[in-house]
C-alpha cells in the first residue's frame, strides 16, 4: 500500500526530506505556492479562459498514472472549478514528492494545467498534469482548454550576490561541501538548477562504502581499509589516482562519523551492494540517498549562513586575472544571475548520463559498450547533463577518462531507473536470462555483469531470490518500496514453487530449477573441493547468514535491463580538490568534487563508493575553497 497522509499547504524541503510519503489533499483554500514553484499568477485571460474550460459533472474521479512509480491522482469537482487533488503516491523524497505538494495547490489556483514540468522531476510533473487530464474528461471538463490555462511568469530582476564559499551543485558533493564551509565559518551560497537538492544521491540506494580500521565489524569479515583500496584500485583496472583512492578509502569513516554527529542515522551493520566486491556498505536508515538531505536540511535549519539558490542554472565562471571569482546563471525566469566568491568556488554538478550527446561521444574513444545512445535509459535524474563539466573545459580544465562510463544490469525495463529493483544484498540473488540459465559472477563487476547483460536475450535478465529478505512480503526493497506491491504492480513476481516462478516469467522451469541447485550447492558448503563456481563467482552467504542459499519459499523474481549509471570521467582535480588546467596546474579558485570529477574511480567503479566520493571529496573541497584566499 502507498502511504497516504494529509497535505499541508506549502510544506518546504525540510518536511519533503524528513522521508514521509506525502499524499496531496489541496483545497482552494491553500494557495500560497512554495519557494520553489514558478510563479503562479493567473492573468485576467487565463481567468476567463478558465471559467470557460471549467465546466464539469460535480464528484468526485481518479486516474492511475505512471511518476517515478505507479499513483493514483483523485480529482473532486464541482460544476465549474477543481475543488480538490488527491495524490497518493510514493515518488522519490526530496525530487519528485516536493513536486507531489507543490503541484496540486498550483493548479487548483489556476483551474488549469497549462504549468511546466518542474526541471528535475519531469516524469512525476507530467504524471500529475495528466493524472488530473484524465479525471477532467471524466468529469466532462474541456482537457484542451485547461492546457491553455497557463500561470502567468512575472520575470525576476537581475541580481548580484557574495557569498564567502559558493557551491554549484547541490547534490551530494555540494551539499557536504556547502556544511563544511559553514562549519569553516564562512558564508555559503549554493546554486541548484533544479526546484531541490538531492540530485543524482538522492536517487541512489543508500549504500556506502567505509570501514572502521580494526573494529570488531572489520575484523568479523577480514575487512581493512587496505583491502577496500586494492579492492577500489583494482576494480577501477588500476586506472584511478592511487593518491585519490587512498583518500578516498582512508577518509570514508570519518565521513560517516561526521554525518553521525550532524544527526544522520544508519542501520546497523554492513551489506554487499551490487558491484561493491565486498561487505562493507553502510546503508542510512532514511530511505534512499534522503537521510543526507534530510540532514543537511538540518543543519542549515540550525545555522544561518547557506543561502539556497534554487531553479537557477550555473552557465560560465567568471575568471579574474585567471582567477575563478564567480559565476554567471540564469535564474528561474530567464533573469541574470551573477554570483561572487570571497574565497573559492566549489563545482559540484554530478556527471553526464543523461546528456546522450557526450556518452555517446565519449563512449566511442572508449568503445566500453556497444552503444549508449538513446534507446539506452538512464538510472540519473533529468539534470544530470554534464553542465559543470562543459563549463570547466571551456576555462582550460583538464578532463580525465570521460570513456570511463558506468552501466547497470539493473534498470527498470521501462524507465531504466533503479526502482522496482527487488535485490538487497549481492548474497541473496542470482541473474538469470530468458532462458532460465545463469551467465555471469553476480557478485562482480558491475561492467562485467553489464556486458555479460548486453549478450543475453533481448539484453533482459531476471533476479530470482527467496524469502530471505522478505519474510512476511511486505518489507521494502533498497528503494522503499514494499515488495507486495511491486507484485500487485506487475513490477515483481511471487511464487510459492520455482516451478511456478518459471512458468510467470517465462523460463524454461529444468534450467531455473537447476541454477538455483548449483547456486545452492555453493551456498550450502557441501562437497566442493576443489568445485569453482562456473562463473567465478566467489560471494554466496554473508557473514551474519542471513541469505543461505534460495530454497525459502516463497520466491520473488524481478526483471531487469543495461541502464546509464555514473560517469567515471571529469574534471582532473588533486589530493585538495582544485581542478587542474592540462598543464596540471590548479585553476586558482576553482575546486571540484563528485561526480564532475575524474579520475578517482578508473574504468569502473565499486558499487557504495560513490556516496562515499560525495561525502569525502565533498568536505575536502568544502574545507580547501574556505581556505582560498586571492
Ligand atoms: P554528486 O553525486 O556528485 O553530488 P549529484 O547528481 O548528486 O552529484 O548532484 C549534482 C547536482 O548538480 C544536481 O542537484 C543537479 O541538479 C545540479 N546541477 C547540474 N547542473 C547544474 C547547473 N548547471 N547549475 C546548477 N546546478 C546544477
Amino acid at each position: 500500500m502507498k502511504k497516504s497522509y494529509k497535505r499541508l499547504a506549502a510544506l518546504m524541503m525540510a518536511a519533503a526530506l524528513a522521508g514521509s510519503m506525502t499524499a496531496c489533499q489541496s483545497q482552494p483554500a491553500e494557495t500560497s505556492a512554495p519557494e520553489t514553484t514558478t510563479v503562479a499568477e493567473t492573468t485576467t485571460a487565463a481567468e476567463t479562459e478558465a471559467e470557460a474550460a471549467g465546466a464539469y459533472t460535480p464528484g468526485t474521479y481518479s486516474a492511475t498514472v505512471t511518476g517515478m512509480k505507479e499513483m493514483t491522482v483523485t480529482v473532486t469537482f464541482d460544476a465549474d472549478a477543481i475543488t480538490a487533488i488527491e495524490l497518493d503516491h510514493e515518488e522519490t523524497p526530496g525530487i519528485g514528492e516536493p513536486v507531489c505538494q507543490s503541484m496540486p495547490d498550483q493548479i487548483i489556483e489556476l483551474q488549469g494545467l497549462g504549468l511546466d514540468a518542474v526541471a528535475g522531476a519531469t516524469l512525476t510533473s507530467t504524471a500529475i498534469l495528466d493524472g488530473v487530464a484524465d479525471c477532467v474528461e471524466q468529469a466532462g471538463g474541456d482537457v484542451a482548454a485547461l492546457k491553455a490555462v497557463k500561470p502567468e511568469v512575472v520575470a525576476a530582476e537581475d541580481e548580484e550576490l557574495t557569498a564567502d564559499v559558493v557551491v554549484i551543485g547541490a547534490g551530494g558533493a555540494g551539499m557536504a561541501a556547502a556544511v563544511t564551509a559553514s562549519q569553516e565559518g564562512k558564508s555559503v551560497i549554493v546554486i541548484e538548477k533544479t526546484g531541490n537538492m538531492g540530485g543524482n544521491t538522492a536517487l541512489a540506494g543508500g549504500a556506502l562504502n567505509a570501514v572502521d580500521d580494526g573494529s570488531e565489524t572489520a575484523l568479523a569479515r577480514n575487512d581493512s581499509v587496505d583491502f577496500h583500496y586494492e579492492q577500489t584500485f583494482n576494480g577501477g583496472d588500476k586506472q584511478g589516482d592511487p593518491e585519490l583512492v587512498r583518500i578516498l578509502v582512508e577518509n570514508a569513516w570519518d565521513g560517516v562519523e561526521w554525518l553521525k554527529d550532524l544527526g544522520m542515522e544508519f542501520q546497523p551493520g554492513v551489506f554487499t551492494v551490487t558491484g561493491g566486491m565486498y561487505e562493507r556498505a553502510h546503508k542510512p536508515v532514511e530511505p534512499e540517498g534522503s537521510g543526507f538531505f534530510k540532514t543537511y536540511q538540518a543543519y542549515m535549519d540550525s545555522h544561518d549562513g547557506i543561502t539556497m539558490k534554487y531553479n537557477t542554472k550555473a552557465d560560465s565562471f567568471i575568471v579574474e586575472d585567471g582567477v575563478v571569482v564567480g559565476v554567471e546563471c540564469t535564474g528561474q525566469t530567464g533573469n541574470k544571475v551573477t554570483v561572487k566568491a570571497n574565497n573559492g568556488v566549489v563545482l559540484a554538478t554530478g556527471g553526464f548520463g543523461q546528456n546522450v550527446e557526450m556518452r555517446e561521444k565519449y563512449n566511442a574513444e572508449t568503445k566500453l559498450w556497444p552503444t549508449l545512445d538513446e534507446t539506452i535509459p538512464s538510472t540519473n535524474t533529468p539534470a544530470i547533463t554534464g553542465d559543470g563539466i562543459l563549463m570547466a573545459e571551456a576555462i582550460g580544465a583538464d578532463l580525465i577518462q570521460m570513456g570511463n562510463i558506468q552501466m547497470l544490469p539493473l534498470g527498470d525495463p521501462k524507465t531504466g531507473s533503479l526502482s522496482g529493483n527487488i535485490e538487497h544484498a549481492v548474497e541473496s540473488r542470482i541473474f538469470v536470462n530468458k532462458e532460465g540459465n545463469r551467465f555471469v559472477n553476480e557478485g562482480g563487476r558491475r561492467d562485467e555483469m553489464t556486458l555479460g547483460l548486453f549478450d543475453q536475450t533481448d539484453t533482459t535478465m531476471y533476479i530470482i531470490m527467496d524469502s530471505d529478505t522478505y519474510p512476511t512480503g511486505d518489507e521494502v526493497n533498497n528503494f522503499n518500496e514494499k515488495m507486495s506491491d511491486l507484485v500487485a504492480a506487475g513490477r515483481a513476481y511471487k511464487a510459492d514453487t520455482l516451478e511456478e516462478l518459471a512458468e510467470q516469467i517465462n523460463v524454461p522451469a529444468e534450467n531455473l530449477v537447476k541454477a538455483v541447485e548449483e547456486y545452492n550447492r555453493h551456498c550450502l558448503g557441501g562437497d566442493l573441493e576443489g568445485q569453482e563456481d562456473e562463473f567465478g563467482r566467489v560471494l554466496f552467504t554473508d557473514t551474519d547468514k542471513v541469505n543461505n542459499g534460495i530454497n525459502n519459499p516463497p520466491y520473488y523474481a524481478g526483471e531487469r535491463v543495461p541502464t546509464v549509471h555514473h560517469t567515471m570521467g571529469g574534471v582532473k582535480i588533486n589530493k585538495n580538490t582544485e581542478v587542474l588546467d592540462k598543464d596540471g596546474n590548479p585553476i586558482p579558485g576553482l575546486f571540484a568534487a563528485g561526480e564532475v570529477t575524474g579520475g578517482i574511480h578508473g574504468s569502473n567503479r565499486l558499487g557504495g563508493n560513490a556516496l562515499t566520493d560525495t561525502v569525502v571529496f565533498g568536505r575536502i573541497a568544502g574545507k580547501s575553497a574556505s581556505a582560498y584566499m586571492r
